[in-house]
Formats: structure tokens, sequence, C-alpha cells
């Protein structure tokens, strides 16, 4: 087993997996941009090393820094979290190099499932259908044509790279094709350094399932159940269910089994996530993509089955086989999941940035928050908006909802403005409660955008906390607490992580 290993990434993902690996007897190493040198991901650390430089290009993109770093702080292996390097082959090329374990999948199954049209050819090979789609073209190509000719509108042009919802245009007619084609390739360019598109067909209003799966190094691969991430914007997921409403076991035991043989086909290693849209209404399935990653929403997968996944990541790049069996996998009750964001739901989801003046997470029975962040704490432009998640667990979903519900009620943040609000209408909405929606819920009830008061509170509110802050002896501390409850101290905060000088 390893005794060091260095984490490449931030935030929420970063602390959470300090902690695993506190919890298995291994120091975790952080890295940190100028930005960041007093954040949480940092202070739950073992030890940290310093990336020069602020932005995500100079710091936890950078493969030479960090191979470096783990190099200096011989670290025996890495774990990339999510995003940033996680699904970049040749990070995984470089750690190998290096002599640094990759936690996570080879650099093989990084490079076949990286690219949405290459690992479609997998998925087909194993027998399991997937969104049609057009080979890699360009405006005016042969196959753009015959595409459109056979398959209509509205189509959906993709990024071969895409990730998080970026470079996805839906077209509905054929004089927009030439323009969304384009620009999907630029926004692709610059966000994944590959600007090669596809066409794919539209599915309307899909429900976004996917099945999680675990291999260890010689074959031997499981599923740990559906997660189903329908509540979307922009193709983002923003809440998130397990186990999914709109799965009758029949239908449940084919996805899963589709995605072990997608796994298979692949010659899967370590946790990896196969994304299907379901067509409710038919009932068919389509294989969309599978992340060869720790994926945001694992959180779920553990309070069901009510086991660590960044351990058995762990254990499986160390080269322990996996010991867990299919028929150990019993899920047990409800979770869900909410992504909160510091972005500002009533004016077009602009992102807010500055001081944390408050930050008093919830408590109680069944709740887990993972969090990249603690109060006064600065929340800069530099990185994703995702503060943290908050995950509920109960025995029936009716009830995981209302502790989701109660939970938002009393989680007071003050000095960022936040999400919270949409996540607390979209948990009251009877079709979300009825478990009756799919990935336009949001685009059916713009309304749910809309703030109910005049924002006038809200203004009143964070004034009132912002002199709170610079006054901390004044009684008016204590007069913003609006539906506050006590603060639930935070671990990890004594924790005396120790920084490198
Ligand atoms: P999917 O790729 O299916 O949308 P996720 O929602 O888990 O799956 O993640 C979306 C993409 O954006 C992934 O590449 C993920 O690594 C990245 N990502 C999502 N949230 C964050 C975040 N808070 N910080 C960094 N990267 C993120
Ligand atoms: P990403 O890599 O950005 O996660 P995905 O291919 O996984 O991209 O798609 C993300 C989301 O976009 C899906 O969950 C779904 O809501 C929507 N989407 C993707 N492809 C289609 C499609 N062919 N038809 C309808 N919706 C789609
Ligand atoms: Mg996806």
């Amino acid at each position: 087993m390893f005794s060091k290993v260095l984490v490449a990434n931030r935030g929420e993902i970063a602390v959470r997996i300090n902690q695993t690996l506190r919890v298995m007897g291994i120091d975790p190493v952080a890295v940190y941009s100028e930005p960041d040198s007093g954040a949480l991901h940092v202070k739950t650390a073992e030890r940290s090393v310093a990336l020069p430089g602020k932005t995500a290009e100079e710091t936890y993109l950078n493969i030479p820094k960090i191979v470096q770093a783990a190099r200096d702080c011989g670290a025996d292996a890495i774990h990339p979290g999510y995003g940033f390097l996680s699904e970049n082959p040749e990070f995984a090329q470089a750690c190998g190099e290096a002599q640094i374990a990759f936690i996570g999948p080879t650099a093989e199954n990084m490079d076949a499932l990286g690219d949405k049209v290459r690992s479609k050819d997998i998925a087909l090979r194993a027998g399991v259908p997937v969104v049609t789609s057009s080979p890699v073209c360009l405006p005016g190509d042969r196959e753009v044509e015959e595409f459109v000719e056979r398959w209509g509108f509205p189509l959906l042009v993709k990024a071969a790279s895409g990730g998080g919802g970026r470079g996805m245009r839906v077209v509905n007619q054929l004089h927009e094709l030439d323009t969304n084609m384009k620009l999907a390739s630029r926004e692709a360019q610059a966000a994944f350094g590959d600007g090669r598109v596809f066409l794919e067909r539209y599915i309307t209003n899909p429900r976004h399932i996917e099945v999680q799966v675990l291999a260890d190094g010689s074959g031997h691969t499981i599923h740990l159940g559906e997660r189903e991430c329908s509540i979307q914007r922009r193709h983002q997921k923003i809440i998130e269910e397990t186990p999914s409403p709109a799965l009758v076991p029949e239908l449940r035991h084919s996805m899963e089994d589709a995605a072990i043989a997608v796994a298979r086909g692949a010659g899967y290693v370590n946790a990896g996530t196969v994304e299907f849209l379901l067509d409710p209404h038919s009932g068919e399935f389509y294989f969309l993509e599978m992340n060869a990653r720790l994926q945001v929403e694992h959180g779920l997968t553990e309070a069901v089955l009510g086991l660590d996944m960044v351990e058995w990541q762990v254990r499986i790049a160390s080269g322990e086989p996996l010991i867990l069996q299919q028929y150990d996998i019993q899920p047990r009750g409800h979770a869900v999941e909410c992504r909160i964001y510091a972005e500002d739901p009533y004016r077009d989801f602009t992102p807010s940035t500055g001081r944390l003046l408050r930050w008093r997470p919830p408590s109680g029975p069944g709740l887990r928050l993972d969090s990249g962040v603690v109060e006064g704490e600065e929340v800069s432009i530099y990185y994703d908006p995702m503060l943290a998640k908050l995950i509920v667990w109960a025995p029936r979903r009716d009830l995981s909802l209302r502790r989701m519900e109660l939970a938002l009620s009393q989680f007071p943040v003050l000095g960022l403005i936040t999400n919270i609000p949409l996540l607390r209408a979209i948990m009251g909405h009877g079709q979300f409660q009825r478990g009756e929606y799919d990935t336009s819920f949001l685009e059916w009830n713009p309304a749910i955008t809309v703030p109910s008061g005049t924002g006038e509170s809200r203004s009143i509110a964070q004034a009132l906390a912002a002199w709170a802050w610079h006054h901390p002896a004044s009684p008016a501390s204590s007069s913003v607490a609006v539906g506050d409850n006590q603060p639930s101290s935070n671990p990890w905060l004594s924790a005396g992580g120790q920084r490198l000088p």
C-alpha cells in the first residue's frame, strides 16, 4: 500500500480525498495555487507544495509542475480527483514514466474513452445501443449532408473531447447548422484544446441515468448501481439521486449489464461511470459516454452502499484485487445530492465572488456535506464555482427529499450569492417530488428561476453581514442569523495539516 499520495486537485474533492487517505493511514500531500494558499484542501493535508501561478493552466493543469511536486515530496501515487487532469492520458503517462502510481484507469482507457466517437465503437462492439451519431466532421462535409438527410432535426453538435456540458449545441434548422458547428468547435478548442465535432441525434426529453462500475487489474468487474442526474442546467448536473424513480427492476438490470459489458469491452480498470440516456416513453436506453474517473456525484453511491469509493480506487491502484463481489452490492434506502454553486440563479447564473461572511452548514441524521470552503474565506474568480455538495440519505425517497429541503432551509450563506434558493424550489416542486422529470425540467419550469420576492431582503441581509464582519464585537453580528442553527464544528479545521515551508 502507498504511504504518501499527492492529490492533484482543489476544493471539495481534494478535501474529501485527503479524508479517505488519512483514514487509510496514508499521508495526503496537497498542491495549491497562489489564491489557494489558505484553502481547506491545504489545511486538511499532511504537507503541501506551492504551484507558482494563479490560473488553472499555470497550476492544477500543469503536468510538469505537478509531477515534479510529487517527486520532491516523495509521493508514491497521485490521485487526480475529477476535472483538471483526471481524464488526461498524457498525465497518467507522465506519472508512469516518473514511477508514480496513477489512482485511476490506465492511459489507454482514458485515450479510448475520452473521445465520444471512439467510445461508441466500444459500446457497439459490446452489443450496447448508442445514441446515433456521425463521424467527426466539418461544416459542408458529405457526412453532414448524409446525417441530416437520414435523421433530420433537431440534432446536436457535440465536441469529441467534450465534458461538463461544454461544446454542445442543439440545432433545429438547416440554416443554423454551419454556424453552430463552427461555434461548438471554437468552444471545444478553447476548453479542451481539441476542436473536433460530430453530429448526434437529439433525443427529446430523455432522462440521464448512469451506472457506476469498479474493476480491478485482473478484469474482475462489478457495478455499484445507478444514479439519476436529469436535473440539469445547460447540460450540467445540479441535483442527482439514487435509486432512479424511473427504473423498474428489469430495466435497471439491463442497464447494469450494459454498463459492465462496456467496461469489460474497454478493458477498464478502477472506478468509472457509464452514462445512458433513457427514453422514458419507449423504455429504450442508449449509451452516451463513459467517464474514466471519479464522478462528482459518487457520494450518492457511497450513501446507499455504505462504502468508500476513493478507498477502493486506492486499493485497486496499489495492485490489490477487488474483493467485493456483485452479491455484496445491496443498496439501502435513497440518497439525493444538491450541488451548491456560488452563482446567482436569478441573474442568469452569474458567478458570485468575494468573502464568505457566513457559511453555517446544517447538521442532522443522514446529512453529509462535502465542502471545499470555510467561513471567512475569499472565493476567487479563478476556478469552478461549485462550493460544496450536500448529500442526504433516508430509508425512503420522500423522507430523503424532506430531509434535503429542511437542510437547505437551515443553511445560511452570506457574502456570496448561491443557488440554494433554486435548489429549494426544485425540492419543493410537485413534478420533482413525484419523480416525473427529465433533462428539460428547468426549461419546462422557467418560473423557478424567477425570485418570489423583490430581492430587497436579500440585499439587506448581505449588507448587514458585511457590516457585522467588519465589526465583530458588535451585537449586530447575531442579528443577521435568520434561520440559523448552531454551527457544526468542522473536524478538519483542527486536523493540524502542516504546510511545507
Ligand atoms: P459529466 O462529465 O457527466 O457532466 P460531472 O458532472 O461529474 O460529469 O462533471 C462534469 C465535468 O466537469 C467533468 O469533467 C468534471 O470533472 C468537471 N467538473 C464538474 N464540477 C467540477 C468542479 N466543481 N470543479 C472542477 N471540475 C468539475
Ligand atoms: P458531457 O461530456 O458534457 O457530460 P454528455 O454527452 O454526457 O456530455 O451529455 C451531457 C448532457 O447533455 C446529457 O446528460 C443530456 O442532458 C444532454 N445530451 C447529451 N446528448 C444528448 C442527446 N443526443 N440528446 C438529448 N440530450 C443530450
Ligand atoms: Mg457526461
